[in-house]
């Protein structure tokens, strides 16, 4: 019974581990519709993202980063800080 429950809690950490590294690319990010738009924002303040004219979509980074999108150099500015 001791073992199984060793196991368990080993199980539950390593399930825990590769949550939280997927967590980060489930992440949710904003992105600008519009068609010149080629960046995701961390933040829905950015200002960036306030001179968008189409319409402000929440998706995944990781599907962000598939459409070809990269980081706004504001939100990673901001990160940084
Ligand atoms: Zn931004």
């Amino acid at each position: 019974m001791k073992h199984t429950t060793i196991i368990l809690i080993a199980a539950m950490a390593l399930l825990c581990g590769s949550a939280s590294a997927q967590i980060k690319k489930n992440a949710k990010v904003y992105i600008c519709t519009g068609k010149n738009a080629k960046t995701y924002h961390l933040n829905r303040t950015c200002d960036a993202l306030s001179n968008c004219k189409a319409e402000i979509k929440q998706i995944s980074m990781a599907e962000a980063i598939k459409k070809g999108r990269h980081l706004c150099k504001n939100c990673k500015g901001n990160a940084k800080k």
